[in-house]
């Protein structure tokens, strides 16, 4: 509570000086009001009387209840011109108004106008508002109240940030493709449903799951299953929900959670995104961070604050376990860990057909084929996928999905929008170049990916793709596999070069370049595929994190440094020199290629093999016969 108030008054020190300065600023123009006609000379009142005994006086007006006048006077000396004059009266002098009307002066009284006050009263109130106001906002921001201005000045307390579902609706059915972590799972439905089966024979029930893998990969929607399927309550909350601008509003978020956790038992607490409160303490440049290591202490202290059969199950997801503290794995807390991997391809088709149970497809659609189509995408790709060809199916006044609408929409779920297509111009000409540079790589080396298609239609980033069939869920790669990759990735510079020449080549070999180092320095520091020899030379976890690994980054020498450095120097020479002979060995097919890319956009793959097919042998590829 203090800090928070510290932080709010920091912040309103400069609102009080602006609103000082705007509230001087509202009173002064509101004094302005008040000097009505102030661009009257000022005349003396003797000489005002002077003026009267003269006869000059021809009219009179009253102010601020006879205090001031505007005076109006002829000067017989200059023609009569009449002049404007303002004059300070005396208070009391009941004997003027009697002289005035017997010198038969017009006399007019302007009663004080209340305008200039109510200007002045508002001027005033400006700034208390504009300070209430501002402190308020303040504290609605800080404490990102989600019930509104209601609970804004409680702010030190914390407000239930997580969501409580009394029923997800969620079943085992509903998640596919992850049939072993479904299976492990299985188990903690059972916890919840049947607890004394276990109790009954002195079994302690795990308090705690961590589900560990890639975002999308049904982490959230498997543990709602358990809930569903136990029929219990889900409470759940991000990691990140937890850690706040404020000390200690974090662990009382943990306190609140378990505390309605507890009244609602048997329950699911899922708390996502775990690594960013349960980061291994200590870790990071410049010390912890007090605000996460308390949350972190707080949630192992709820943890081992409740008895195992209570009926609570806390199941935790993240993608990084290699950084969680310790403590969070150790027995009675997060013992139990179920990986949660991308699916296979049959774990795709599953999961295809659970997305496809509520849309709409043509007869001609196949779950099988887009399976084949889509290695590497998580569950969440591929209802995304499902979802955008459903989209572009309505766009298009169709009544069911078909493949066009599957393929436009695997695209774009890879590559992005499709933008429009260059007219024909130099520039075409060379990225037509470029990507039939990186096809025909792809179709000459036997052991590449064979080509799916090329186009010049522009998506995402890329001015033209070429794409080629992924090989299935391949967890191993030869060496000559990825030669043929970085080879099949250097083949767009590789034309650019030997069509165009070496001064004409672009930028957009950028990100092939960046990809083909990658590749060449994994193969001589991970896979031991150089001179170097079988070694690793580097630690897997590639990111750095920041503070402890820091300090461990190179495990080798300076002179081992430089040979890597050689090592992947030669490879990525050697597979450009291959890349630079395809294109001079095939230099007619390629210009046919182009103009014809040039004129239809895209070409498909089978296309783009005849027409190498009539010009040179195109080796046969395993893989692609089981495609077809
Ligand atoms: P994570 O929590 O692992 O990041 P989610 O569970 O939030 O992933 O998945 C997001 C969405 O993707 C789900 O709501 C669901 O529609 C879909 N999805 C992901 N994995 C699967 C799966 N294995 N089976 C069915 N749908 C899935
Ligand atoms: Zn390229």
């Amino acid at each position: 509570m203090k800090f928070s108030w510290r932080v709010a008054l920091l912040w309103a020190l400069p609102i009080l000086v602006i609103g000082f300065f705007l509230w001087q600023g509202a009173f002064s123009s509101s004094a302005v009001t008040a000097g009505n006609n102030a661009a009257a000379t000022r005349m003396s009142y003797g000489r005002f009387l002077d003026y009267l005994e003269a006869g000059r006086v021809t009219g009179v007006d009253l102010y601020e209840g006879g205090r001031t006048a505007i005076v109006e006077a002829v000067d017989r000396d200059l023609d009569n011109r009449v002049q404007r004059l303002r004059v300070d009266l005396p208070a009391n002098d009941p004997q003027l108004i009697a002289r005035l009307r017997e010198a038969n002066v017009s006399l007019d009284n302007h009663p004080p106008r209340n305008d200039g006050a109510i200007w002045g009263l508002l001027g005033n109130l400006v700034f208390p508002v504009l300070l209430i106001a501002g402190l308020f906002f303040l504290f609605r921001r800080s404490s990102n109240a989600p019930g509104g201005p209601g609970q804004a000045m409680n702010f030190g307390k914390s407000r239930a940030r997580f969501q409580m579902e009394a029923k997800t609706g969620v079943l085992f059915d509903d998640v596919a493709g992850v049939d072993e972590a479904k299976e492990e799972l299985q188990e903690v439905v059972t916890f919840l449903k049947k607890p004394e089966r276990f109790t009954a024979v002195g079994a302690r029930i795990p308090k705690g799951v961590l589900l560990i893998g890639q975002p999308g990969t049904g982490k959230t929607l498997l543990a709602k299953a358990i809930a569903g399927e136990a029929g219990v309550p889900f409470f759940s909350i991000s990691g990140s929900e937890f850690v706040e601008m404020f000390v200690g509003v974090g662990a009382s978020r943990v306190r609140d959670l378990f505390k309605k956790a507890k009244e609602n038992a048997p329950c699911i607490i899922f708390i996502d995104e775990i690594d960013a409160v349960g980061r291994q303490r200590g870790a990071g440049i410049g010390g912890g961070n007090d605000e996460r290591e308390q949350t972190l202490n707080q949630l192992l202290t709820e943890m081992d604050g409740f008895e195992g059969n209570t009926g609570i199950i806390i199941i935790a997801a993240t993608n990084r376990p290699d950084v969680l503290d310790s403590a969070l794995l150790r027995p009675g807390r997060f013992d139990r860990q179920v990986s949660v991997d991308a699916p296979d391809i049959k774990g795709r088709l599953s999961i295809l057909e659970v997305h496809a149970r509520n849309k709409k497809l043509a007869s001609e659609v196949s779950l099988d084929a887009i399976a084949r189509r889509t290695p590497g995408f998580t569950g969440a790709d591929l209802a995304n996928l499902l979802n955008e060809a459903a989209i572009l199916t309505a766009r298009r006044r169709k009544d069911a999905i078909t493949m066009a609408e599957i393929d436009d929409a695997v695209d774009r779920v890879v590559a992005g929008m499709e933008g429009t297509p260059l007219v024909d111009s130099k520039s075409k000409r060379l990225i037509g170049y470029h990507e039939v540079g990186h096809a025909i790589v792809g179709t000459l080396l036997k052991d590449h990916d064979p080509v799916q298609k090329v186009t010049l239609v522009p998506r995402g980033q890329a001015r033209g793709l070429t794409w080629f069939v992924p090989s299935e869920d391949q967890t191993l790669i030869s060496r000559s596999q990825i030669r043929a990759r970085i080879t099949g990735a250097l083949g767009g510079r590789a034309a650019e070069e030997v069509i165009f020449g070496d001064a004409e080549v672009t930028t957009g070999a950028g990100n092939d370049l960046q990809q083909v180092t990658n590749m060449a320095r994994q193969m001589v520091t991970r896979f031991g595929m150089s001179d170097l020899g079988p070694m690793s030379l580097e630690s897997q976890s590639g990111e750095v994190f920041l503070g402890r690994d820091l300090m461990t980054r190179s495990e080798y020498s300076e002179d081992i440094a430089a040979r890597i450095d050689a090592q992947v120097r030669t490879i990525v020479e050697q597979c450009y020199d291959d890349a630079c002979r395809i294109m001079r060995d095939n230099r007619a097919v390629i210009d046919r290629l182009v103009d014809l890319l040039v004129e239809k956009e895209t070409i498909d793959g089978e296309e783009f093999r005849q027409i190498v097919a009539e010009y040179t042998d195109v080796p046969e590829k395993e893989q692609y016969a089981a495609i077809l």
